[in-house]
């Protein structure tokens, strides 16, 4: 069975490897050869929304999917035309996911909590939007945003001149900011029969809109029910096949939906080493029409994102059972080029030697990156 996967980054690279040794085959679409999965499958090299290309790559596959969410819903559709070709994650989903507003919308359709928040086209509009939500809190394009791209701060009214000429132009939301006492995400994945698995929550740290650090399990019993409500009602509103991400964030005790991700999610790569089934290998079985694996954990788990220069793989290898993940990018500032995960018996435990990990980083990135 071929899986056809648009967009060939580092998501695609962690597929293609959790579906090897499924038997599966790969073939990826992506703007550039040069891309992360080229080590592992074939790439159609052509723009996202050349809907010859992506018809051709339908064509070859038996099941077509997406490494990031910025890729256009209507050439997918149109291209994938009276083709037997499945998709998964659905195509509202995928519509939803590439749309802040409609994000929000549909949280509150399923009663689940979310910021308060106002579109914004004007000016005039996000004036009024500042006044009705208050501030300080967060212009942001409603298309097109990651990694804390498209995003301006407005810590008060003073603030809204200067955020409306780095962002104007585009649809935008405004929302407040959230005070929040953790950041954590939600990862589940449903088979085409409609069976779940839900890994546990995880915890995160963001630094300048970038992941820095996951940890799992993430023990907060009332949290776990909260996401797994919303988790579900989302998974079934779409009819979902495949892993879906929610992000939240946790203020007085409740969770707060931020967005969605109808992929597979940087905040689960601990799965790789940390779960009995990566969120990979489910996404895989999911779409294949394969029966899911199991999502519980097999420890206490840390990873932490490798951004903007490797440290020297010999330093990172050197600390006891950590696992490195190199991507084969080229580095850049604020590029995602890699990760680690640690997994240990104990939280207790994962968090001691995730400091000493977070130290040897350091020392190893003072010490001089490697080539
Ligand atoms: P996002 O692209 O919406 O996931 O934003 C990236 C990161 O910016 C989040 O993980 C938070 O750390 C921060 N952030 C975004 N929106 C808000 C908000 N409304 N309140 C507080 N922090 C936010």
């Amino acid at each position: 069975m071929t899986v056809g996967i648009v967009g060939a980054g580092q998501l695609g690279r962690m597929l293609a490897l959790a579906g090897y040794p499924l038997g599966l085959d790969f073939l990826f679409l992506d703007r550039d050869a040069s891309v992360p999965a080229a080590a592992l499958a074939p790439v159609l090299v052509g723009e996202f929304t050349d809907r010859a290309l992506l018809r051709k790559l339908a064509r070859r596959c038996d099941v077509l999917s997406f490494d990031w969410e910025n890729i256009s819903v209507a050439a997918l559709r149109s291209a994938t035309r009276g083709l037997r070709t499945r998709i998964a994650p659905p195509l509202r989903a995928l519509a939803t996911g590439q749309d802040r507003l409609a994000e929000k919308r549909l949280f509150e359709r399923l009663g689940v909590r979310t910021t308060r928040h106002a579109p914004v086209s004007s000016l005039a509009e996000l004036k009024r939007a500042c006044l009705k939500i208050g501030t300080p809190g967060m212009l942001k394009t409603r298309r097109m945003g990651y990694d804390g791209k498209g995003q301006a701060l407005i810590r008060d009214h003073k603030a809204i001149g200067a955020a409306w000429e780095k962002l104007g132009g585009a649809p935008l939301l405004y929302e407040e900011l959230v005070g929040f006492e953790a950041e954590v995400s939600a990862i589940g994945v449903r088979a085409r029969n409609g069976s779940e698995a839900f890994y546990p929550l995880t915890r995160n740290w963001h630094q300048e809109g970038m992941l820095r650090l996951s940890i799992a399990p993430w023990s907060a019993p009332a949290l776990e029910r909260q996401a797994r409500t919303a988790m579900r009602a989302v998974l079934r509103e779409f009819n979902y096949v495949g892993v879906l991400a929610i992000e939240f964030f946790v203020r007085n005790g409740r969770l707060i939906a931020n967005e969605l991700a109808p992929r597979v999610h940087n905040s689960g790569h601990w799965t790789i080493e940390g779960a009995h089934t990566s969120q990979f290998e489910n996404h895989l079985r999911a779409i294949a029409g394969l029966p899911l694996g199991r999502a519980g954990v097999t420890g206490h788990s840390a990873m932490v994102n490798l951004i903007g220069r490797m440290p020297a793989r010999a330093a990172v290898l050197a600390q006891p059972g950590v696992h490195l993940h190199e991507y084969g990018k080229s580095p850049r500032p604020g590029r995602k080029l890699g990760h680690c995960t640690l997994v240990a018996p104990t939280a207790g435990e994962r968090n001691v030697r995730t400091r000493r990990l977070l130290r040897a980083l350091a020392g190893a990135l003072r010490a001089g990156a490697h080539a």
